[in-house]
């Protein structure tokens, strides 16, 4: 039997465990007091409310493989997730289609005219998109763009639209009918019973030792006594920052508790640049096959990510691919040890692209 060292236990560390814990002793060190990683969730006392502790996580991929293999942990409950937006006292719908189009520019245009108008009001002097706002403006034009997305991401991530790269406005479609499903993936479910039952089963297994409470740091782990060493924490954390910090956005929630239906909605985004928070999010919505008296519903805030926050998104500024390089390089040299998961490869990542690239990785060890 080989044994493996595996830090951190969201979905990249726990498929790990899981697949190879067959035929080899796996170690787990979570630095949290609880296994799961972002993904966790618990029953919120006072209102029964299951609640996802680290911001709302809808499952939604067009792998099946990782569909069905999530399904062996949990039943999967069909959920589509139809957010709104807030802009100067008016709801809209979103991701943009036909409906926030015409509610927005106050029509009652057919899709094939909504496309003629948007086409009208694209950006044509824009040929390839070099950042979010570029994109935008060559997509939707002037006009929806400040409405919709200037604010939002300004508070998002804390700085001008046109610093951060067009990529990340590409994970939003924009369509020409009614449909308002925020994803363009086949497959969207919430589990049923939330996601830290997922892991409890991931890892209940003989050969599975899980450590909670327990940080990790280079200088404290004897390496040789372990075949493999599977990293999921940050990747500038491992080095102690030797080579810079990169740059994060973290979020933090305000909760609040109430009677009845706060929002009629899980998920409602507030794009004024002048409204503090990015979202309210009122988790007894996502699971509309309970019922609960109260309700509990969190204001979330972005900021930069300081030394004791969580570090949430990956800016990927220029400036933090240039550290990220020194680091990978630093990587290379390393014998046995695998970087995997969203913070050891300061990469903006699903939790669907974390567990397909974690089942690659581990057949590479069966
Ligand atoms: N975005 C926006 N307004 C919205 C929703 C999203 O401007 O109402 C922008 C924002 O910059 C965000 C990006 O679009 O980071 C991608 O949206 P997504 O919902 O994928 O957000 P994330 O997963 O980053 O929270």
């Amino acid at each position: 039997m080989k044994k493996y060292l595996i830090i951190g236990s969201g979905f990249a560390g726990s498929v790990i465990a899981e697949q190879l814990c067959k035929d080899n002793l796996i170690e787990i060190w979570e630095e949290r007091s609880h296994i799961g990683g972002n993904c966790y969730t618990e029953r919120e006392k006072e209102t029964g409310v299951n609640i996802h502790q680290y911001g709302p996580h809808i499952f939604n991929t067009d792998n099946v493989e990782v569909w069905d293999y999530i399904q062996q942990f949990c039943e999967m409950v069909p959920y589509i997730n139809r957010v709104k937006s807030i802009y100067k006292g008016k709801v809209y719908s979103l991701p943009i289609n036909l409906h926030t189009i015409n509610q927005f520019f106050n029509k009652a245009l057919s899709p094939a005219e909504a496309k003629d108008f948007i086409q009208s009001l694209s950006d044509t002097s824009i040929d390839s998109p070099k950042n979010f706002e570029e994109q935008a403006l060559k997509f939707i034009g002037k006009d929806l763009y400040q409405a919709f997305f200037y604010g939002y991401t300004k508070k998002q991530w804390g700085c001008e639209p046109t610093e951060l790269p067009a990529s990340i406005l590409k994970r939003l479609p924009v369509r020409f009918n009614y449909n308002d499903n925020y994803y363009a993936m086949p497959l969207q479910g919430i589990p049923k019973n939330g996601y830290t039952e997922i892991f409890e089963k991931m890892l209940n297994h003989p050969n599975i030792t899980v450590y909670l409470n327990k940080k990790f740091a280079v200088k404290d782990v004897d390496f040789s006594a372990y075949d493999q060493v599977f990293y999921t924490g940050p990747v500038d954390a491992f080095f102690d920052y030797k080579f810079g910090r990169l740059g994060y956005r973290t979020v933090y929630f305000e909760k609040h508790i109430a009677e009845g239906d706060f929002q009629g909605n899980a998920v409602i985004n507030y794009a004024d640049e002048e409204t503090p928070f990015t979202r309210i999010h009122e988790h007894k919505h996502f699971t509309p096959w309970e019922e609960h008296e109260k309700t509990v519903y969190f204001k979330e805030f972005s900021k930069e990510t300081e030394t004791e926050d969580i570090p949430y998104y990956p800016k990927r500024l220029a400036n933090d691919l240039e550290i990220l390089e020194k680091y990978q390089n630093e990587i290379e040299t390393l014998p046995n040890f695998t970087f995997l998961g969203r913070l050891a490869t300061y990469r903006y990542m699903d939790m669907h692209h974390v567990i397909a690239n974690a089942l690659e990785i581990a057949q590479k060890f069966k």
